[in-house]
């Protein structure tokens, strides 16, 4: 097995600058790790993952004294980002698993447990063991859950076991890594692509890229099948598309417009075809976690939470912010680690402002950078900045920003392990 060594490791503290300075966020006396004091206010972060985790560290870091609480299901954080490397055998699942320890050194109440009311008018959430938490301003960043019942089948094929969608990292990540090895060689490793907006537009290519660079070696008479419900690929096409020709040709084929509509053991019902896979790996269409939709935020298209952008509060209810990937996103912003750790910075800088009761930043910008694996050392990246626009009360991407790499090349292979190492301090150290 391949374990792909990091190499390059750019200062945190360097990183961390560049976020607060990119975010415009910058706060007058700002303290660090905390302060004593009267606390200014109790928040209460629903989700440990990109958005809350962030959150919380930066409440903690900026706050002077905020009582923070982070309530999140799971005992320790699992990377999605980096998880299609342990798909693809380049990576293990404790290389993307990372503690809580360090927020709670922080200061941070770490709680392991499940939300599953929102009281907005009375200010507090009931968690599954029955206690409640009340708060002064509530963060909710719960990431996505699965419509699984908009596929006949799929309820029953993903509750046996047979089907996986790895598209939450952890045990999942680990069962899809482990069917991909016991595949016969010769075999047909399938994936269905919902229709966009999803969590990580480049996120299934990438898989279906190691997926590829794992059978070329292991097991070469066997292919990759991408059914992609969308028209094209979705992100990075042309760069995918060389990706596939260059190096996976004759094993990744790729159909567009093709939506599942049925699953019955390992055979799958697309639009036009009907395919019998060895393994599939279904990723579901996805709307906002299930909390966002209890607190009764979600108000657009039924799917995600409309949002106001300058403190990240959900158009719906004032105090509360919501974050990631359960937000409606604005024009061209990615639904990504990234973005969620970007909203998280705006989020925090506006929920010390507001209990202080000092104006929030008029100017937030934020930015997002992707990194997508194509062999197990050459990656390629899209990168944005997105600016509040005043008139249209949402985040533009600025004219003339980011952009994509002109080839898939090595040492962005090295920037994109550091970009997980850093973000991943960035969240928890
Ligand atoms: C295969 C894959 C690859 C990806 N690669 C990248 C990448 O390279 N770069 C990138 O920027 N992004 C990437 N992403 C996308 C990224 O993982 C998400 O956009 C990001 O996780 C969103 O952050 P979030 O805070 O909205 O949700 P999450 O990070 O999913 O956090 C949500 C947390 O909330 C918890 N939770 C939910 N409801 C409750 C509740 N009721 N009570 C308690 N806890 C709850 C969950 O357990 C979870 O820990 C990838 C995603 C996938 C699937």
């Amino acid at each position: 097995m391949n374990t792909i060594q990091t190499t390059l490791h750019p200062s945190r503290r360097r990183l961390l600058a560049g976020a607060a300075a990119v975010s415009g966020l910058a706060l007058a006396g700002c303290a660090t790790g905390g302060a004593s004091g009267p606390s200014i206010g109790r928040v209460v972060i629903v989700g440990g993952g990109f958005g809350g985790a962030t959150t919380a560290r930066y409440l903690r870091m900026w706050g002077g004294n905020v009582d923070v609480t982070l309530v999140e299901r799971n005992a320790s954080f699992v990377s999605c980002p980096m998880s299609n490397l342990v798909v693809g055998g380049y990576k293990q699942i404790g290389d993307i698993t990372r503690s809580y320890e360090g927020l709670k050194a922080m200061g941070v109440k770490v709680m392991q447990g499940e939300v599953v009311a929102v009281d907005v008018g009375s200010k507090k959430v009931r968690l599954a063991s029955g206690a409640e938490l009340p708060f002064d301003r509530l963060v909710l960043s719960p990431g996505v859950d699965f419509m699984n019942d908009q596929v006949g089948g799929l309820t029953a094929a993903l509750d046996s076991g047979r089907v996986v969608h790895g598209w939450k990292a952890g045990p999942q990540t680990v069962a899809l890594r482990k069917q991909l090895m016991d595949m016969p060689d010769g075999g047909v490793f399938a994936m269905s692509i919902p229709r966009a907006p999803y969590r990580c537009p480049p996120g299934p290519y990438e898989r279906a890229c190691m997926v590829a660079s794992y059978l070329k070696t292991a097991k070469p008479k066997s292919k990759v099948l991408v059914m992609d419900a969308n028209p094209e690929i979705t992100s990075k096409k042309g760069l995918f598309e060389r990706a596939f020709a260059q190096h996976y040709a004759g094993i990744i084929e790729y159909r567009a417009n093709a939506e599942l509509r049925e699953v019955s053991g390992t055979v799958a019902k697309f639009d036009f075809e009907e395919v019998k896979a060895d393994v599939l790996n279904v990723i579901p269409p996805q709307r906002a976690g299930d909390i966002a939709r209890t607190a009764g935020l979600v108000n657009v298209n039924n799917l995600w939470v409309g949002m106001d952008w300058l403190t990240m509060e959900a158009s719906a209810a004032k105090g509360i912010h919501v974050l990631g990937d359960a937000t409606f996103s604005a024009p061209a912003m990615p639904k990504s680690g990234h973005m969620a750790n970007q909203h998280a910075k705006v989020a925090a800088a506006a929920i010390i402002q507001l209990l202080k009761g000092e104006p929030v930043s008029a100017t937030p910008v934020v930015m997002n950078t992707c990194y997508s694996f194509v062999t197990a050392k050459d990656v390629i990246h899209v990168a944005s900045v997105h600016q509040y626009d005043d008139k249209d009360k949402t985040f533009k991407p600025v004219p003339g920003s980011g952009g994509v790499s002109s080839a898939a090349n090595q040492i962005e292979g090295r920037y994109a392990l550091s970009w997980a190492d850093n973000i991943w301090d960035d969240m928890l150290a």
